[in-house]
């Protein structure tokens, strides 16, 4: 699911973006666009795409047990 963050002026608050619509703005850059699910208001968010690269850290694997131990 996705939940982008905007900030809405009216609530001058950040609220999860409503029905948010990726478009891509006069100068090339992507935004999103969407409502606020608070005062319904347009919200606009610059640079909504995935633009951050979000590297996946490989988790260090817990040593497994030993599932049978031997008597
Ligand atoms: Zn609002």
């Amino acid at each position: 699911m996705l939940a982008t963050e905007g900030y809405c002026v009216k609530c001058k608050a950040k609220r999860q973006i409503k029905g948010e619509t990726r478009v891509i703005m006069k100068n090339g850059r992507p935004a999103t666009r969407g409502t606020c699910p608070v005062c319904g208001s347009k919200i606009f968010r610059i640079g909504g795409g995935p633009g951050k690269s979000v590297k996946a850290k490989p988790k260090a694997k817990p040593k497994a047990k030993p599932k049978a131990r031997r008597r």
